[in-house]
């Protein structure tokens, strides 16, 4: 048991030493912030449409500095809206937009994160600043992301700190080791396309830490209960869209992101393994119908590979 703790710590450390090495490079995070400087006014979406709020974030930025796209995608806009100049970038599902810009690519064009699309006009903050706006149809999402993904480098960084913190700790509390351990039913019967771990994240193209497993399945698969339980919370958010928590004995709970629509079981409901709780979707952050599979153990992120 010892032993293995210590594999696993190395292990960890490695990581950690070639994550931080990146991270310090500035490439494997950083390239996609479309201008470098601090958020000046955060996200604050409105409740209704009709009221008041900030539908993206600001970006300091002095006139004249230089914006890139934030992802690879098409500019799907480049003119000039009520008397500011704005770009907008189409990235499959989801739009990036940039405003105050002076636009140096034309409509139809592609574009690769980190490309110049143009520069910072003034207009938007008194000491200048980039509004940057990221929706998808009608909803607008945080630019910087939600719960499981963000473009500060700094924020990944902390993030990888605290999820290998996590699993050293889940290992040397519980000591999981082995894998498909078949305590967990696979929701969707697929195969896992994307691992836990780091990866390089499908609509931001850069390397993210992925907190759960990918389950291969096409749109409208039922999604069942991986084990019996107790349903923890049903919600939604921009990041994982209809989002499912159903606890379980042992500290243990499972959490399914981006279904159809909202799971067929409320907060509170006993839940039996197997029994079909939603359907697979797209919702949130997502390229394409698949299920994200999170397990928890005491709160802490762990392999659901090692559950399955
Ligand atoms: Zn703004
Ligand atoms: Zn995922």
């Amino acid at each position: 048991m010892l032993r293995g703790v210590l594999r696993v710590t190395s292990v960890l450390v490695v990581a950690w030493v070639l994550l931080v090495a990146g991270a310090a490079e500035g490439r494997a995070f950083g390239s996609v912030r479309p201008v470098p400087g601090p958020v000046v006014r955060g996200f604050d979406p409105p409740a209704q449409d009709w009221l008041p709020g900030h539908r993206g974030v600001d970006l300091a930025a002095p006139v004249g500095s230089r914006v890139r796209a934030a992802a690879s995608g098409r500019v799907s806009v480049a003119q000039v809206i009520a008397g500011r100049g704005v770009v907008t970038i189409v990235h499959g599902e989801l739009r990036t937009t940039y405003e105050p810009v002076r636009a140096s690519v034309r409509v139809g064009q592609r574009v690769d994160a980190g490309d110049v699309i143009g520069t910072v006009e003034a207009g938007h903050c008194a000491a200048g600043c980039l509004h940057f706006g990221l929706k998808r149809g009608d909803e607008y999402l945080d630019p910087l992301g939600g719960s499981d993904v963000r473009l500060l480098p700094g924020s990944a960084v902390a993030l990888a700190r605290r999820l290998a913190a996590e699993r050293a700790a889940a290992l040397a509390a519980g000591g999981f080791e082995g894998s498909g351990s078949g305590v967990l039913l696979n929701p969707v019967g697929g195969p896992i396309t994307s691992p836990f771990g780091r990866r390089f994240h499908p609509i931001f193209h850069e390397w993210r830490l992925h907190a759960g497993v990918d389950l291969r399945a096409s749109c409208g698969t039922p999604i069942r209960a991986a084990a019996d339980g107790v349903v923890r919370s049903v919600s939604y958010d921009s990041s994982g869209g209809h989002r499912l928590v159903i606890a379980h004995a042992g500290g243990l709970a499972t959490h399914y992101l981006h279904a159809l629509r909202r799971y067929q079981v409320r907060k509170g409901q006993r839940v039996k393994r197997g029994q079909v709780v939603g359907l697979v979707g797209s919702t949130g952050w997502s390229t394409g119908c698949h299920l994200h599979l999170g397990v928890t153990v005491n709160g802490r992120h762990v392999d659901p590979a090692r559950y399955l």
